[in-house]
């Protein structure tokens, strides 16, 4: 059962049974109550794997496809390392609504130093320990807040990355925008992608985490599960400037520095033609988005127009990451976009 490592101070569950997981997804993570790592011995002892998840509370594709994956009694192929991180989020009820656990921070912002408060404690002590392991792989798996089909993220892209992604889904977004991720902080170690296995209330997601955590947990070898998939390279993050605010509605909201119809989630990974009207802007024009590119330039008027209040694309792009949750759009990101070129 649980005990606590000296070294990295994050409980360790050694090959859990069925029996003892608890017999719902809730029922399991109170008994881990914080974060843990689980530590499922192979059929080949000799090499491992990674696999971490809820490191947002509101996500929960992952560690249900871990708790099923484990009522069942499977046994990986090899040895598997899984974490699950922000838990305290996740039990904050309602359950998996919130991000962070409340006065919290993003535990996917603190992979790197400086490794302070709690959230930074936890991700450096997690971080010693996958060293401790070094796993072939690591799979940081995710849900998106809007609606979305699955998706691979790298910060460091390669034939290996594509492999991880290809267990999941087909499409893998490469960014170099450094933001203090688990994926950043690994890249250099092992190969490392973050699947977002799509919108965290769809079983759709749930299913896919499971189907794409099996066939991980039961190859021989990574790389015979090799599938083609399609990479956007460096899409450009659309962030609101500071003291923006972002509404959802069908018509521009008075007050709001940028309105986006609810249903904007409808348009990710889908190519969008030139003109494409995107929402409106409001009193800030253009000024209230960030259009970011790796080095951090405002790229905003090489991506957007806007006539008549209307913000409009400059050229045929592709959206991504499209999120229609307000407090997500005004403290993390509205989406990412790639001209297409
Ligand atoms: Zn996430």
């Amino acid at each position: 059962m649980n005990h606590t490592d000296s070294i990295s101070m994050i409980p360790r569950w050694e090959a859990p049974t069925p029996e003892e997981v608890g017999s719902t997804v809730e029922d399991f993570l109170v008994k881990l109550g914080e974060p843990t790592f689980l530590w499922l011995p192979g059929l080949d002892g000799t090499r491992t794997r990674a696999v971490s998840t809820l490191l947002h509370g509101n996500e929960p594709s992952g560690v249900r496809a871990l708790h099923r994956w484990i009522k069942e009694g499977q046994q990986p192929q090899v040895n598997l390392l899984c974490f699950i991180g922000s838990i305290g989020a996740a039990l904050t009820d309602p359950l998996f609504s919130h991000r962070c656990a409340p006065e919290g921070k993003d535990l996917n912002r603190c992979f790197r130093s400086p490794f302070e408060g709690r959230e930074g404690i936890v991700a450096q002590a997690m971080l010693h320990e996958l060293h401790r392991a070094q796993p072939e792989a690591l799979i940081d798996l995710h849900n998106t807040s809007g609606r979305s089909p699955a998706y691979g993220v790298t910060t460091l892209n390669g034939m290996m990355q594509e492999t991880l992604t290809g267990i999941f889904c087909d499409h893998l977004i490469v960014t170099d925008l450094r933001l203090g991720t688990l994926m950043e902080a690994t890249e250099q170690a092992w190969p490392t992608v973050t699947i977002e296995a799509g919108g965290a209330k769809d079983p759709k997601a749930d299913d896919l985490a499971y189907r794409g955590l099996t066939r991980y947990a039961h190859a021989m070898h990574l790389s015979d599960l090799s599938a083609p998939v399609t990479v956007a390279q460096h899409p450009i993050r659309v962030e609101l400037q500071k003291g923006a605010t972002v509404a959802y509605d069908h018509a521009p909201v008075p007050g709001a520095d940028l309105t986006l119809p609810p249903d904007v989630d409808g348009l990710n990974f889908g190519i969008l033609p030139s003109h494409k009207r995107l929402g409106w802007v409001g009193a800030w024009g253009l000024e209230a988005l960030w259009a970011k590119d790796g080095t951090g330039r405002n790229l905003n008027s090489n991506i957007f127009s806007v006539h008549h209040g209307e913000l409009r694309l400059l050229h045929p792009s592709r959206l991504m990451m499209v999120t229609t949750n307000q407090e997500i759009a005004q403290s993390d990101c509205l989406f990412y976009i790639l001209p297409d070129s």
